[in-house]
């Protein structure tokens, strides 16, 4: 591991202080600069592959207070971002109203780390793409800009069928921001110009021609809340994860799905996808097959083959389009059959 500075914050206007002269951002590759220290569970594993370097470290742990509070109301669920996963996943309101949100926090990552690990930091968790964190090999244009792309042509099973491209083919790891982007949500922001709101479709990016720069926040900008308004479809709604082994394990293909079901009929649906593209992803197109249809079998596997219409899979990965679609179909049986 590389030298850096280390300094502590403890609210979010002061972590946003430290950073207001100083180049860098949290998402990218960090040589030399000031990111934001959170549970750790993504950055010191990079720090320690030498995959991130930056230069200076603001521990963000002593505003959990300010930025840990779980509040559901009416309106929607609002999740201070330093809240634990394992926080959000045992939360009573959560899975009443959210059932998606507590099964995607639950189906992540180990026990150990949902009790460090902040939501936040798993909304920016970076690709498990093996070139990506192992240094030793040499094309890589999400850690080295303009270097190439050695997964195109190596082992590329858990790689992306969806938004990715001929510069980057890695598959968004996470499994809670499938469900953020499904649900419409969003995070509010802080930085050195002062407050915003990124809406969740919006936060992330496609890998396109630039890989290495994967969400729209700006340098020194933190999030301090994530927000996810409430409907008729959030109460039915559940997560499905198929994976290698059945815990610590990420996804090879899973939905998410919140439905409204009037008398049979789908009135709304909200699908997002994980384990497939190279963002969190809302299928719009599985959504418009289904949304003012009578449910059945049959057309659940409609909207699975939608979804999965425009996939380019490569040598090893091209299992995905039918097991995700396979996903989906249980998910939207799942849900259908929910009493709520
Ligand atoms: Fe790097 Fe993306 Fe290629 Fe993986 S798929 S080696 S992350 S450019």
């Amino acid at each position: 591991m590389r030298a850096f500075t280390y300094q502590s914050a403890g609210s979010a206007q002061a972590a946003v202080g430290g950073t207001s002269d100083k180049p860098g951002s949290s998402d990218k590759r960090g040589d030399g600069a000031t990111v934001f220290l959170a549970g750790g569970t993504t950055l010191l594993d990079l720090m320690k592959l030498d995959v991130s370097r930056p230069a200076a470290l603001i521990d963000i742990g002593e505003a959990t207070q300010q930025l840990s509070v779980i509040e559901a109301t009416a309106a929607g669920l609002r999740i201070g971002a330093l809240a634990k996963m394992s926080a959000v996943a045992n939360d009573t309101a959560v899975n009443r109203d959210y059932p998606v949100v507590a099964q995607s926090l639950q189906m992540a990552a180990s026990a150990q780390l949902r009790n460090m690990a902040s939501m936040a930091g798993n909304l920016l968790q970076r690709t498990r793409c093996s070139y990506f964190r192992d240094t030793t090999w040499a094309r890589c244009n999400k850690r080295v800009p303009g270097s190439g792309c050695d997964a195109l042509e190596g082992m590329n099973r858990l790689h992306g069928v969806l938004a990715v491209s001929e510069q980057c083919i890695a598959s968004y790891p996470g499994d809670f921001a499938n469900v953020f982007v499904a649900l419409d949500g969003s995070v509010e922001v802080l930085g050195p110009r002062g407050a915003r709101t990124i809406r969740a479709a919006n936060l992330h990016l496609a890998s396109g021609d630039s890989p290495a720069v994967e969400t729209t926040l700006h340098p020194g900008e933190l999030i301090t809340a994530l927000y996810i308004p409430s409907g008729p479809h959030t109460r039915r709604s559940a997560y499905v994860k198929v994976r290698d082994r059945q815990s610590y394990a990420f996804a090879l293909t899973s939905a998410a799905v919140a439905m409204d079901l009037q008398g049979g009929t789908v009135r709304d649906v909200r699908i997002g996808l994980g384990g497939v593209a190279g963002k969190p992803w809302r299928s719009a197109e599985a959504e418009a097959v289904l949304r003012g249809q009578p449910f059945s079998e049959a057309l659940a596997s409609r909207a699975g083959e939608a979804a999965f219409a425009r996939a380019r899979t490569r040598e090893h990965n091209a299992f995905k389009p039918q097991l995700g679609a396979l996903t989906l179909v249980r998910a939207l049986m799942q849900v259908h059959g929910m009493e709520v």
